[in-house]
């Protein structure tokens, strides 16, 4: 028996990276996984797969985030998913990671690009959480794959920094509002994980030292560090923590 046996749990984003990481960690914990993604099909029968290996349960979504219909869409893929489960219909664990990357200094930044991010980032987010909260059984868990660039200064993407601000900011106001149902909310800020998102990022070996060097530990983050502490936010143990950011960045820049 996991943490989170009998659970249902929807990660955004599960086809790879920090949301394939956390969507495995979960199944391992013993809840059935709502594996989403945009596009990427290949990438998610991946996480499926892996999920299938070790014991777990999930099935896909798909839904490409940050254009219209997309939240309707997502919901009718998920809710034909959860009814045929023994442990559906309802949600318990929404865990919002999806989200773009986009490198841009103040002098660089086009109205696009912002309109963009924050579509994909924070404005689709709020409304897949606006509309599950039909599905989300009191008691329910909310988390958010915020960044570590909202506690340290990142001028290289000031943009893509804003949208998760935003998205701590929403963290906080929304753990107040869905105290009276049990509900906690709380976002994890990442450092440098490797993932696709920086893959360029880290292509010589003197760049991959230089982003390792941001952490205490001297080391580029794994999805699975991050994935630990969102099944401890998911689960029972961390009832008494709300409106959180948890910094999970090995200690970036301290
Ligand atoms: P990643 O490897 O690039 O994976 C992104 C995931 O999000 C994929 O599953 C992708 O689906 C999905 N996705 C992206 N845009 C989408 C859209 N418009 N509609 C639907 N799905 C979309 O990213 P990651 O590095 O794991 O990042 C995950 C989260 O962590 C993001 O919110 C990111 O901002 C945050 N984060 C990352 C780092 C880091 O260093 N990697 C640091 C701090 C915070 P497809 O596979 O179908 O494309």
């Amino acid at each position: 028996m996991g943490t989170l046996s009998g659970k249902t749990a929807l990660v955004t984003g599960a086809s790879r990276g920090i949301g394939r990481g956390i969507a495995r960690k979960l199944a391992q914990e013993g809840a059935l996984v709502a594996v989403h993604y945009g596009g990427n099909e290949v990438a998610a029968r991946g996480t499926l797969a892996l999920i299938e290996e070790e014991g777990g349960r999930a099935f896909p979504v798909r839904a490409e985030l940050g254009v219209p219909g997309d939240v309707e869409a997502l919901y009718a893929q998920l809710e034909d998913g959860l009814a045929g489960s023994s442990v559906g219909p309802e949600l318990d664990i929404l865990v919002n990671n999806a989200g773009m990357s986009g490198s841009a200094r103040i002098h660089e930044v086009t109205p696009e690009l912002f309109d963009r991010l924050f579509a994909v980032n924070t404005k689709s987010l709020l409304f897949l959480v606006q509309r599950g909260l039909k599905n989300l059984r009191d008691g329910g868990r909310i988390i958010n794959v915020s960044s570590a660039a909202t506690r340290i200064a990142y001028p290289e993407s000031v943009v893509y920094s804003m949208t998760k601000g935003a998205l701590d900011t929403f963290t906080l106001a929304l753990a107040k509002e869905l105290g009276g149902r049990g509900i906690t909310v709380n976002a994890v800020g990442p450092g440098f994980v490797e993932t696709d998102m920086n893959a360029g990022k880290r292509a010589t070996p003197e760049a991959a030292a230089q982003l390792a060097g941001w952490s205490v530990f001297n080391r580029i983050g794994q999805p699975s560090d991050v994935a630990e502490v969102v099944a401890f936010l998911a689960s029972d143990a961390s009832r008494w923590i709300t409106g959180q950011c948890i910094d999970t960045s090995g200690g970036s820049r301290l």
